[in-house]
């Protein structure tokens, strides 16, 4: 059986879960679900970064321990994964047991394979960002581009990462691994920070004290890239039960394009200096912007992600925020855009052809559906949306899979308007048409179930089919032809209100 791992990245524990965590999140939800689909077995991960010395400076502000800081902070992620309908099949949070073994055995490797030296260190740091800047990579003031702050300037002794000596062999790596990074144009991205040169970067520091210690030397505290990138392999068994993490690893690590640096150059030269596999693939999202403006506790326009959900429900914001937003590209919420989306969509589309075809099917076929033809005219419609939608999950575009799935709703509300079966005497005529759209509707509920899970259960149920609509398989369960017919057909509340 094919196995798909996927990870989101861990969030960082200073800041409650936002709207941008929650895209993230749903995006690699959605995939698991559909890989899930195709038969696959799917481990998805998401987690919590919980060392540091934020996390220190935030738990001496609240006047608590890091330890009691992070326990309370982590299950507001897991809360609120649980509230999103996030599939995940595990919740890794740094300060675990595992998670710290695993990372002294990854530096213990790249130590003992040399790759890991005692140097000097003097930058220009953002404490936010957790990084040295370079003056270019600054704004003018000596400003973060990130956080719009002043740096610090910091020197201190470090143990440093060679990672200089990594850059043919990482372009070797990708020559070999084309289409690696999706989308293609992060990919390049990524090979130009590579082709640009490496600097080694500090993997410790002396100052710390949350954290975890490096096996080799107490003294120095692992800073934040070996800690948190490490997540990937400690969650699925590195260091502590090796079959399952041959099982798993490698996997594919989604991550917003601020971190392509780190994922995309750092982490497959950590992992080639320990004698591991890079990951299998990156998909890069961009960020969902506010007001133009990335969403950050310091700009202020932190969006509670739960707070629309019960605005517009569960499935209404999941939905908005797969299909808004061509994946790899930054998006602009708005809450006129979330609205729009979800009448134009849900309301007017989906939960509207629903309804109508309930409708008529209690009218005039005794609320008994008819089976679908199987020279169908909506048949090559649904194998376009089959055809269409795989591609796009499998291209991590969430966005171009939904859009070729409205297709077949539109072309399926089309349909029913040209034949008008609400205005034809109950016989083989109306029975053919609706046949047809009950098909159409229990295609578009497979297809649809990643990204409105409990919707297309409800659309499953309705139809009077039995069992999980997770439960059924791509491509064979979404072939036109297999709804059986002599189902009772359930109008119901309507799906998707109109807002
Ligand atoms: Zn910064």
């Amino acid at each position: 059986m094919t196995r798909t791992y996927l990870t989101t990245p861990i969030y960082y524990v200073t800041a409650k879960p936002h709207l941008g965590h929650a895209y993230t999140t749903i995006v690699g939800d959605a995939l698991a679900r559909w890989h899930r689909l195709l038969g696959e077995d799917v481990h998805f991960l998401t987690g919590t970064d919980e060392h540091g010395q934020k996390v220190q400076e935030y738990a001496d502000a609240a006047g608590k321990s890091p330890q009691e800081f992070v326990d309370e902070i982590a299950p507001l992620y897991a809360e609120a994964w649980k509230k999103l309908n996030i599939s995940n099949d595990d919740f890794i949070r740094t300060t675990e047991q595992r998670h710290k073994i695993g990372v002294a055995e990854l530096l213990q490797r790249c130590y003992d394979a040399g790759d890991i030296e005692l140097d000097v260190y003097k930058g220009k740091y953002c404490v936010p960002c957790e990084e040295y800047y370079t003056d270019d990579e600054l704004d003018p003031g000596d400003l973060c581009k990130i956080h719009k702050r002043p740096v610090e300037y910091y020197e201190e002794e470090n143990y440093f990462f060679r990672l200089s000596r990594f850059q043919q062999r990482l372009l070797d790596w990708y020559d070999a691994h084309p289409g690696a990074i999706q989308p293609e144009f992060r990919g390049n991205e990524a090979l130009g920070l590579i082709r640009g040169g490496l600097r080694d970067f500090s993997v410790s520091r002396t100052s710390l004290k949350w954290g975890i210690p490096l096996p080799w030397d107490d003294k120095h505290v692992a800073y934040v890239w070996f800690d948190a990138l490490a997540n990937y392999i400690t969650a699925v068994g590195f260091g502590s039960d090796n079959d399952e993490f041959g099982k798993w690893w490698p996997g594919v690590n989604l991550i917003g394009k601020d971190i392509i640096r780190h994922h995309c150059v750092y982490w497959p030269a950590m992992l080639m200096s320990a004698g591991l596999e890079p990951a299998a693939g990156y998909a890069v999202g961009g960020w969902l912007l506010v007001g133009g403006e990335k969403l950050s506790k310091t700009s202020g326009n932190v969006v509670n992600p739960l707070d629309l959900v019960d605005d517009i429900g569960l499935d209404g914001f999941r939905y908005y925020v797969l299909a808004e937003t061509a994946y790899g590209q930054d998006g602009d919420f708005t809450y006129e855009g979330l609205i729009g989306r979800y009448n134009s969509d849900l309301a007017n589309n989906l939960g509207n052809l629903l309804s109508r075809v309930a409708t008529v099917v209690g009218k005039k076929c005794d609320g008994v559906g008819p089976a679908p033809r199987q020279d169908s005219p909506l048949a090559a419609a649904a194998a376009a949306a089959l055809a269409g939608a795989t591609e796009g999950w499998a291209a991590y575009q969430p966005s171009k899979a939904l859009d070729a799935t409205w297709q077949l709703i539109r072309a399926t509300n089309a349909y029913l308007e040209t034949n008008e079966p609400w205005k034809t005497e109950p016989g083989p005529e109306v029975d053919a048409v609706m046949g047809d759209a009950l098909e159409a509707l229990r295609i578009v509920a497979v297809l649809a179930s990643p990204a409105l899970p409990d919707t297309c259960q409800i659309v499953w149920e309705r139809l009077g089919l039995s069992g999980q609509v997770s439960d059924q398989r791509v491509p064979v369960n979404a072939a036109w032809g297999g709804y059986p017919g002599g189902t009772a057909v359930v109008k119901g509340d309507p799906l998707f209100p109109r807002r």
